[in-house]
């Protein structure tokens, strides 16, 4: 068969990502491609770069997208701030923690793992036993949402203890960003990542970072260079800072058009307001939450420590899982995520990101799995 122009099927993404992209992002997605050092193209960098201040809630200079997905600001938070040696705690509540433990082994540093239950916040208590372990810890790190199980965790208190004790921290703030609230300054986040297609309402392929002064003075005291040449932050900063407009230097071709959308998804977030941003999550997450409870559908997550954008709901006794989530693909058009890790089999994911996190999305996927269900 001689292939044909891709038209994919129009759904409603309400699984753990990527979530609907706005219209307004595609339009910008498709407007003219400029060389990326073009001066109209490193203009709007530098706006992409104070909009994502904006939305982290901080002043860092180093602050910018990393040009590759979620993985790749996981990754560049650990190449460059763990040297070989480095003791490093990793706290675990789900598939993502897991491979922040992967990356501190392959980045050559000594991982101390502490597991907290899937399901559950990060314990601040299992966090302190191991920080007195271990005072030659030098770095904690944690997942804010865990997209794997809808847990939030306590970011404010958990970096709180990790610099009483002296360590940097690096938060994943993946599904956190846009979605529910984040104060990297106000809290002391020394290193944190995120990604486009969540709460942003944006494309996949795009990864914000924000690092402060501590984890760059860090970085710069590194006795051993960063293992990958890609990430290394020394080499990426001299393309994404700007000395006056003239001295940006070729680093890697960016991907000009997705961050055309990123600076329109960013620019409707901070239209939008970033306070009122979270409280529209929050506020479809109790209509949600109540049309499955209608159902007779039961939250995983205890009441205190649940994510608005991503619902982890317990698939009844005796209902297939494929099964459910097929028929709403086909039927409905409708896309909610199967369980991952642990949770395989034993939950739906039910996410409500940026553009998805909706009125009009709640009613079809409570009506479309009240049809199936019942
Ligand atoms: N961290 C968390 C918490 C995530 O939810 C994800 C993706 O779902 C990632 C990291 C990895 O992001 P990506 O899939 O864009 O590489």
């Amino acid at each position: 068969m001689i292939p044909t122009s891709f038209q994919p099927p129009v759904r409603t993404l309400m699984g753990p990502g990527p979530a609907d992209v706005h219209p307004r992002v595609l339009s910008a997605l498709a407007r003219p491609t400029i060389g990326h050092l073009d001066p109209r193209f490193v203009a709007m960098m530098e706006e992409i770069k104070d909009l994502l201040r904006t939305a982290f809630r901080t002043e860092n200079a180093l602050t910018m997208p990393v040009s590759a997905p979620g993985s790749a600001g996981m990754e560049t938070c650990f190449v460059n701030l763990v040297e070989p040696g480095d003791t490093v705690i990793v706290c675990v509540n789900g598939v993502f923690g897991g491979r922040m433990c992967e990356n501190v082994t392959r980045a050559g540093g000594k991982l101390v793992r502490v597991d907290s239950p899937w399901g559950r916040a990060v314990d601040p208590n299992r966090l302190e036993d191991a920080l007195k372990q271990h005072p030659e810890a030098r770095i904690v790190a944690f997942v804010q949402a865990e997209t794997s199980t809808g847990a939030s965790s306590d970011t404010g208190q958990l970096v709180g203890l990790a610099h009483r004790y002296d360590c940097l921290t690096i938060v994943d703030a993946v599904t956190a960003l846009g979605g529910s609230p984040l104060e990297v300054d106000g809290w002391g986040v020394d290193a944190v990542y995120a990604g486009s297609q969540k709460c942003l309402s944006c494309t996949p392929g795009l990864a914000p970072i924000s690092l402060n002064e501590r984890a760059v003075a860090k970085i710069k005291a590194r006795e051993t260079p960063v293992q990958s040449w890609f990430l290394d932050l020394n080499l990426v900063l001299g393309y994404w800072t700007s000395d006056g407009g003239n001295r940006r230097s070729y680093h890697h071709t960016a991907p000009v058009n997705a961050l055309y959308g990123l600076h329109e998804a960013l620019l409707m977030l901070t239209e939008e307001g970033l306070e009122k941003a979270w409280a529209r999550h929050q506020q479809h997450h109790i209509a949600l939450r109540d049309g499955l409870e209608a159902l007779g559908l039961e939250l995983v997550v205890p009441a205190d420590e649940r994510l608005p954008q991503l619902n982890a709901v317990s698939i009844p006794g005796g209902v297939d899982d494929a099964s459910v989530r097929r028929l709403l693909l086909e039927r409905y058009n409708l896309e909610i995520g199967a369980g991952l890790g642990d949770f395989a089999g034993k939950v739906w994911r039910i996410g409500l990101m940026g553009f998805s996190s909706r009125a009009e999305n709640i009613l079809l996927c409570i009506s479309a799995l009240g049809a199936i269900l019942n």
